[in-house]
């Protein structure tokens, strides 16, 4: 049977009313199959999920610090309880293997576990007599009613690095999700009910540009999360901001992965491949660029090659795959243009990901023939200014750039006008420590190929990666969905009364 991706508004799932609803197709990206539809949301749907947020905040933010604990206590409970339900629908949708589904909730949960830690993490500074009989002391509070967009790749993780901690500090929530993988959302939201959230704390509405438009512009929306391609982000940052809000908009990447000659050459091609393929490079923090300090480029490549051999493609509920389709026939064809142009622009195509074997069936033995597939693909001898060094590819394209010293690949990563995530891999603590100084990347890997930050820690690129900012999560997360007040106060002495109308001074 098909399904039906509705909103979820004020703790109950709303369909599109209206007289001409619009909707999307949901695919199952390794059969290539619609498997359903997904509602997307108008104006009036989006002012609907909002004013719920209005009302719930109007009491969630009262709500004591010991009740909202127990209830992300509950959440964390329930989805730690249900996971393999939820990466099933994941890779149902998205085509991600189901260990990898798995992966990005484990690190989702992260999240919900630090954000447990609320009272501690809100907690304000306190100044006894700063000035004679005068204290002062600071609290955090809540925006109010935020928004989180999020991408198609981690339909799970990305909205779990706000909506914790945006809950826990007391704010209600409206996420949009990826319209490609829409049903993630709404199982987390069933498990907020579970948990005892109160209806209208947590609220998603589908849909698109016109979703999204409307949060960015609608008044009582204070905050905005957003996680997608650097085009957007940039669109999202500058509108958002010009309506008043606070805006932390994260983008695209470029993630290069520098191999010195006296790295490990084993555990870096193990590396190369594990994060130029998993997820079938559609991660933020994917490998796409491999810098070879010269001489090892010719013997790394082959130990890549190697390895790449081995893989095995196929969908993602096999729990044999290596790796899955792309999530829809679209950005497969755009993946493949790219092969096509980097033969063009010179590259040599090392491995063809076109000619990769396919797993033929699912699990349940539905025929796989128009899957999104893709193989993995190498190309060697890449140089800048070619579209598979300059562009964000998002698929299992990885490319070879050789480089004669350390200093040629340092500048390589510096000049590129992404900066989320970059590794490098070499047993010299000394070039590592140099690296780690001098880079202009937001997250760096010391023979750690793809860098997300642990949830006490916050996540974030530079440059053209993130527009705003504070990171993810972590403290800057904390501090994105709380905004500071600072109290000043004084239980008068009756013989310090009397009038002074001079500026504040402490004595
Ligand atoms: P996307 O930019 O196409 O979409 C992201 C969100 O924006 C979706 O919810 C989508 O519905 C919405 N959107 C799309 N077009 C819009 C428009 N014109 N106006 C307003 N909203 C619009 O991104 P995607 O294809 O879903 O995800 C892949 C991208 O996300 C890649 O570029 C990847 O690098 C990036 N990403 C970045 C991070 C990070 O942490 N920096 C993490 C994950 C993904």
């Amino acid at each position: 049977m098909s399904k039906h991706i509705t909103h979820w508004i004020g703790g109950t799932p709303i369909a599109t009313g209206g007289a001409a609803p619009r909707r999307g197709d949901i695919y199952d990206p390794a059969t290539g199959r619609v498997q359903g539809q997904v509602d997307f949301a108008d104006i009036a749907e989006v002012d609907q999920a909002v004013s719920a947020a209005v009302e719930a905040f109007a009491s969630w933010r009262h709500t004591s610090l010991a009740r909202r604990t127990q209830v992300l206590f509950a959440f964390r409970e329930l989805l730690n309880a249900r996971k393999d339900e939820l990466a099933a629908i994941i890779v149902s949708e998205h085509g991600k293997v189901h260990s990898d589904a798995l992966g990005e909730i484990a690190r989702g949960l992260e999240v919900v576990e630090y954000a447990c830690g609320v009272p501690q993490l809100i907690k304000g500074g306190f100044t006894e007599q700063a000035s004679t009989g005068v204290d002062v002391y600071s609290i955090r509070q809540p925006l109010g009613v935020v928004g989180i967009i999020s991408p198609f790749n981690f339909p799970a993780m990305v909205p779990m690095w706000f909506f914790p901690i945006a809950i826990a500090a007391g704010n209600t929530v409206v996420v949009k999700p990826s319209e490609k993988d829409p049903s993630a959302a709404n199982f987390l939201a069933g498990l907020w009910k579970e948990a005892g959230l109160p209806d209208g704390v947590f609220n998603v509405v589908h849909g698109d540009k016109v979703a999204v438009d409307r949060l960015l512009e609608h008044p009582d929306v204070k905050s905005i999360s957003f996680v997608g391609s650097t085009p957007i982000a940039r669109y999202v940052y500058e509108t958002g901001t010009r309506y008043g809000k606070r805006v932390q908009a994260l983008g695209g990447a470029k993630n290069h992965m520098l191999v010195l000659p006296d790295a490990d050459l084993d555990l870096a091609a193990d590396a190369a491949v594990n994060a130029g393929f998993g997820a079938a490079g559609e991660r933020c923090m994917a490998v796409s660029v491999l810098v070879a300090v010269d001489p090892v480029g010719d013997l790394l490549v082959e130990k890549i090659k190697e390895r790449m051999a081995t893989l095995r493609v196929g969908p993602g509920c096999n729990g044999d795959s290596d790796m899955g389709p792309l999530v829809t026939g679209q950005h497969r064809d755009k993946v493949t243009s790219y092969i096509d142009s980097g033969i063009a622009d010179g590259a040599e195509l090392a491995v063809d990901g076109r000619s990769h074997a396919i797993v033929e069936a699912d699990a349940e033995g539905a025929t796989t023939a128009d899957g999104f597939w893709l193989g993995p693909t190498l190309f060697d001898h890449v140089k800048p200014g070619m579209s598979v060094y300059n562009d964000e590819i998002f698929g299992p394209v990885l490319s070879v750039v050789r480089v004669t010293t350390y200093e040629e690949g340092l500048e390589l990563v510096n000049a590129n006008p992404y900066g989320n995530g970059t590794a490098i891999f070499t047993n010299d603590g000394g070039a590592a420590r140099k690296f780690q100084n001098e880079v202009e990347v937001g997250m760096v890997g010391i023979n750690v190929p793809i860098p997300v930050p642990v949830a006490y820690y916050s996540f974030g690129g530079w440059k053209a990666s993130l527009f705003g900012d504070t990171h993810a999560y972590g403290a800057d997360g904390v501090h994105f969905f709380t905004r500071g007040k600072a109290v000043t106060q004084r239980w008068l002495d009756p013989s310090h009364g009397g009038l002074n109308l001079g500026f504040p001074t402490n004595s």
